[in-house]
């Protein structure tokens, strides 16, 4: 393992068993043989349409989601196989931050308790003076004051409960923090100091992100890499200026065709994507991309590309690339 990578992922596999016809085993296959890392102190976004396999992938790289095979190595432990109790210790590495934070935060528990309570299960208070002391300090980090530990979740904004949602991953100090689409159901006055927030709080405490998010603009915003997903596989990663200046995969180009520019007199090709994102259960042969793609060749209806690196920090899949095809 690199010793600058706090996370690698190789060929991650996860499966869903669904109902078999004829006997015969059948999955989703929601990730599907996904492979990558993660470096210290970087943000790597993770976007894709609906249905994409990126939530799933995030969830099983912090093993809230079993894995069917292939191997996770967090900070230099090989997680792949460990089940919760094995995972506990781990935790304090790890936490997520998740889309709805009305969902995600106990109701009946007071802020004071949910910022807590991962403090109390790893040890990290002497007794409860330092714990309220930790409790109050993190709230103040994300923006909240002392006075709103004693009350609920409902008596908050939804940005501020996703500022809540944050102080809780933050309770155990975590290295990486893996947020799955955390702005999506805010206002967007309030994604921005949501993002804001989360920029500033990488810089002060270190923290490396994994940043899911379907909103190519978000992820630009927030990333220093970015991987593009479809159908449980990247299908483009690269370092954000080359991906959002340089799109190299069909599929990119088309994502970012129809992000909206801020000049209103820039003329940029919208390129339309016919018909909607294939089933995991039964995706396409060859290329997962092909039924969709406006360059599709014959070879992509039968061989799976390969991965072709155009630079340094760029890698595409896709047959365009191919030297012995062209
Ligand atoms: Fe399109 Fe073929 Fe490239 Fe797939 S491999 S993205 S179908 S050109």
């Amino acid at each position: 393992m690199g010793t600058n990578n706090l996370l690698e992922a190789t060929d991650v596999k996860i499966y869903y068993p669904v109902a078999s016809s004829f006997g015969k085993k059948e999955y989703v296959k929601a990730v599907d043989g996904v492979s990558f890392e993660v470096r210290r102190g970087e943000v790597l976004g993770i976007v894709g349409e609906s249905g994409c396999g990126k939530s799933t992938l995030g969830r099983g790289v912090c093993k809230l989601e079993n894995i069917t095979s292939g191997k996770i190595v967090l900070d230099g432990v090989d997680i792949s196989n460990f089940n919760a109790a094995k995972m506990r210790p781990m935790r304090k590495k790890v936490q997520m931050v998740f889309q709805d934070p009305y969902a995600s935060l106990n109701p009946r528990m007071s802020v004071f308790d949910i910022i807590a309570e991962p403090m109390r299960i790893h040890g990290l208070a002497k007794n409860n003076e330092e714990l309220k002391e930790k409790v109050l300090a993190t709230l103040r980090k994300v923006g909240l004051d002392d006075y709103h530990a004693n009350r609920y979740p409902h008596e908050f904004s939804g940005g501020q409960r996703q500022r809540i949602g944050i102080a809780r991953a933050l309770a155990v100090e975590p290295d990486l923090i893996i947020a799955d689409e955390p702005v999506s159901a805010l206002d967007v006055s309030i994604q921005a100091q949501v993002l804001n927030l989360m920029n500033v709080l990488k810089k002060d405490l270190n923290l490396t992100y994994i940043f899911v998010a379907h909103d190519l603009s978000v992820v630009e915003y927030i990333s220093d890499r970015v991987g593009v997903m479809y159908l449980g596989n990247f299908v483009e990663v690269a370092d954000k200026k080359s991906l959002y200046e340089n799109p190299m995969h069909p599929y990119t180009q088309a994502l970012l065709s129809a992000v909206p520019v801020p000049d209103p007199t820039a003329k940029k090709k919208r390129v339309i994507l016919e018909g909607n994102i294939p089933s995991a259960h039964n995706p396409p042969s060859g290329c997962k991309f092909h039924t969709r793609c406006p360059k599709c060749m014959e070879i992509c209806k039968t061989v799976a590309p390969e991965k072709y690196q155009a630079s340094e920090d760029h890698y595409v899949y896709c047959h365009l690339y191919d030297d012995k095809l062209k």
